[in-house]
């Protein structure tokens, strides 16, 4: 028996089975179904995609995994030269790991001993954000910010370590007043918050926590586990604002097998490195830089570059904004826009009911939650099936 995610397993409908994936496309026994949100953001370069898939299948006929523990090998080491090189500034240090609920949790490790290790033991508080979505193992569930995911955590009462700002740069100045001694880390998602809603904020706010951070001896974070690999039209927002730790999940494989990767910049590597053997990450996944993992991810990566994704992703903006132009509707709260990602915020959430059957029949496959509903497709869509995607979306509204 399957137990599906998110879901009230007495009542939920049954999941669509997908017989093949190729493209942009999932195919069920009756339907050729655009996937509109890229199997949670990840499927960047479609499924089935020939040079991924003979990247993971040489490396299989080689060996499939070697645990890190003692042993390395060549997959991981070009993987991790390639995202020092790729990656903006000094974030040259890579930590692989299974999930990106994990690739935070290890951040926040890292952010927590970091100073433990200079023996600041004081700094035990993380800052994060309203609304925030970091992953559902416990610590990332408490630097999160979502009753819709976390409820469970009211059993232990509120939070001690974690506190929660708007996205106003009034708060985040009170919030380092108040508590900049007691902090390790700011953790945010930047840009773009996914899963808490697709609430999107200014470049502005990031550019204050870094200088904040600098002047009060804080590790920012960046959750870009969702975000990374050009969904806000910027590479990595890293690129725009350097964060000392950075998060890659998601798209990091282009969809293919789950893996992450925390990376670290010099100065927290240093924070680590010592005669002390006290001083060492403890950490250490099972299946962190699988080979299959990497070799996929390395081929992600190329083809990224290669084929100058960005252009892509700045023409699903355009088209995304040709289409949803003069789109008003009284039920619709909101339209955003940013690079690969569109959300239509509803005031109720019962104006939603029913839409995922609606696109389906028309060949789109759409999981809308709560109040919104969005697209996240993959980079390799076409216009014409673009515009399939958000007139399905438009088309809701004027029944
Ligand atoms: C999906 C997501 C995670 C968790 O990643 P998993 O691989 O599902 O564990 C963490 N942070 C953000 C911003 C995400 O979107």
């Amino acid at each position: 028996m399957i137990w599906y995610p998110y879901q009230q397993m007495k009542t939920m409908p049954a999941p669509y089975e997908v017989l093949d994936a190729e493209g942009v496309y999932l195919y069920t026994k009756d339907q050729k179904l655009i996937d509109s949100v890229s199997s949670w953001w990840s499927v960047i370069h479609g499924y089935k995609h020939p040079e991924l898939t003979k990247a993971l299948t040489s490396q299989a006929n080689r060996f499939a995994h070697v645990m890190l523990g003692g042993l390395t090998h060549e997959p991981v080491r070009r993987l991790s030269d390639k995202l020092q090189s790729f990656l903006p500034g000094d974030l040259d240090y890579c930590f692989f790991s299974d999930s990106g609920s994990v690739a935070v949790e290890v951040a926040l490790k890292m952010a927590l001993q970091y100073y433990m290790n200079q023996g600041q033991t004081q700094r035990t508080m993380i800052l994060s954000l309203e609304h925030a979505y970091h992953g559902d193992t416990f610590k990332t569930m408490e630097a999160g910010d979502d009753e819709d995911y976390h409820f469970v955590l009211r059993a232990y009462g509120p939070s001690r370590h974690v506190i929660h700002i708007p996205t106003e740069t009034a708060a985040l100045e009170q919030a380092f007043l108040q508590y900049h001694q007691y902090l390790n880390c700011m953790l945010v998602e930047p840009l773009l918050q996914g899963a808490g809603g697709m609430r999107m904020y200014d470049r502005s706010f990031l550019k204050r926590a870094r200088e904040l951070c600098d002047q009060y001896g804080v590790l920012l974070i960046f959750d870009e586990v969702a975000t990374g690999f050009g969904r806000t039209g910027n590479r990595f927002v890293a690129d725009l604002v350097l964060p000392d730790i950075l998060v890659l999940g998601k798209a990091l494989t282009g969809g293919y097998i789950g893996h992450a990767v925390t990376v670290a910049n010099q100065k927290v590597y240093e924070g680590f490195y010592s005669d002390d053997p006290s001083h060492a990450l403890m950490h250490g996944p099972t299946f962190m830089g699988n080979a299959l993992a990497c070799a996929v991810a390395l081929k992600s990566i190329q083809l990224f570059e290669e084929q100058d994704y960005l252009s892509k992703i700045r023409r699903i903006e355009e088209i995304t904004r040709r289409e949803m132009a003069g789109f008003a509707d009284p039920r619709v709260r909101e339209v955003r826009i940013m690079g690969g990602c569109v959300c239509v915020e509803v005031w109720d959430p019962d104006t939603l009911r029913g839409y995922q059957q609606f696109a389906y029949d028309r060949g789109v496959f759409s999981r809308p939650f709560l109040q919104y509903l969005y697209a996240m497709v993959p980079y390799v869509i076409s216009e014409m099936e673009l515009v399939q995607v958000l007139r399905t979306m438009r088309e809701w509204f004027s029944r």
